[in-house]
């Protein structure tokens, strides 16, 4: 029992948010309005928006990019981690969804903290190299296509500073990664992507069953 992860179930899944989860009013309503979308199985789970945000509170993490930030739950979540002169590049392909989550960032107080690029990710990690930010960065979030989870991780390696952490979302993939029967193009592409986390050496590494399952890379 104890030298393994013990099963989350409804009830116990439950019991975690009540005795664990500090979420602040201005994010509970975003995840209210974006629960109204039908993409809103895409909004991250609340414990790890909190879970992320620790994290980049026990690093001292002052500059984090993002690659898929739909309605911006986990940018604000993160963006409200950060020191006041901390600084959060929002990338994805959608104004529409950007510019809901921008109205939550601005009565919170931290749009300040965020730069939104809407365009493809990987040109907005590419221009990022090209401003000579490479090797400055100290957290980068990836949850967006997932076929091109290996590109963004490539490229967001770069731009971290040694110590500095890819968390990658959706990494149990609804458990169907285990499944030898599910042949689903993003199913194989996240197991293609966590074999080569699991095989790169220029990383420390956790997957962690938080959410749909995150996995932490710590550039060494
Ligand atoms: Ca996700």
């Amino acid at each position: 029992m104890s030298n393994r992860t013990t099963a989350v179930t409804e009830s116990l899944h439950e019991y975690l948010l009540q005795v664990s989860l500090r979420e602040p009013d201005v994010l509970a309503r975003l995840r209210a309005e974006t629960a109204r979308l039908p993409e809103a199985r895409m909004q991250i789970a609340p414990e790890q928006g909190q879970f992320m945000a620790l994290l980049l509170q026990i690093m001292g993490a002052r500059r984090v990019i993002e690659v898929g930030t739909f309605t911006g739950y986990s940018a604000l979540a993160m963006a409200l981690a950060l020191p006041p002169d901390g600084r959060l590049i929002a990338c994805d392909i959608s104004h529409e969804w950007v510019d809901m989550g921008r109205r939550f960032w601005r009565e919170a107080g931290v749009d300040d903290r965020i730069e939104t690029r809407i365009g493809p990710a990987l040109d907005s990690l590419q221009a990022l190299r090209g401003e000579a930010e490479a090797g400055h960065w100290d957290f980068l979030f990836v949850d967006a296509d997932k076929t091109a989870y290996i590109d963004y991780y490539e490229a967001g390696l770069e731009l971290l500073r040694p110590g500095g952490v890819v968390a990658v979302d959706n990494t149990l993939w609804h458990g169907a990664v285990a499944d030898p029967r599910d042949q689903d193009e993003d199913t194989e592409a996240i197991r293609v992507f966590n074999r080569h986390v699991h095989a790169d050496e220029r990383v420390d590494l956790s997957l962690v069953p938080i959410g749909d399952g995150l996995s932490l890379a710590r550039k060494r």
